[in-house]
């Protein structure tokens, strides 16, 4: 079982964005910026493009519903969309919020990120959300 499956079925911690039957977020744990979203599948899949069509449709629709959120919570221009995967074999959305370019360099993690200010941000953002 992979880590985000233990996130999934609450045997590990996170900062709960959003759920549904398929999908689930939650905050990066070492986000490259604040509001640092991770969108999964429940089900199980390493890489992205493994996932049958029509379920890759809907994580993009759901993702899409989380960007909104994020975009009205935290101040940025836009929400980025990447996938790297390099890291954790379930394949996952990263959504960041941007003001610029440089905020999507995921070699520049923001260290230690403030816990309060982590719970604080989920928060609000799922104060935000729709329904999913
Ligand atoms: P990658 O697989 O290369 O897309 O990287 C995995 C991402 O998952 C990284 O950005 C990590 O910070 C993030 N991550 C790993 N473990 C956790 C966790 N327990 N909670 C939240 N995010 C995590």
């Amino acid at each position: 079982m992979t880590i985000f499956s233990k996130i999934i079925n609450g045997e590990i911690p996170c900062y709960k964005i959003a759920e549904n039957e398929e999908f689930f977020a939650f905050l990066d744990i070492n986000p490259v910026n604040w509001g640092h979203t991770l969108v999964v599948p429940k089900r199980e899949t390493d890489y992205i493009f493994d996932i049958a069509d029509d379920e890759l449709a809907r994580m993009m629709i759901f993702a899409k519903r989380v960007a909104k959120a994020l975009r009205e919570t935290i101040p940025c221009r836009k929400i980025g969309v990447t996938v790297l995967g390099l890291e954790v074999p379930h394949a996952h959305i990263h959504l960041v919020p941007l003001k610029n370019e440089g905020d999507m360099n995921f070699s520049k993690k923001i260290s230690d990120p403030d816990p309060e200010k982590m719970k604080q941000i989920a928060e609000a953002v799922r104060a935000n959300m729709e329904e999913v």
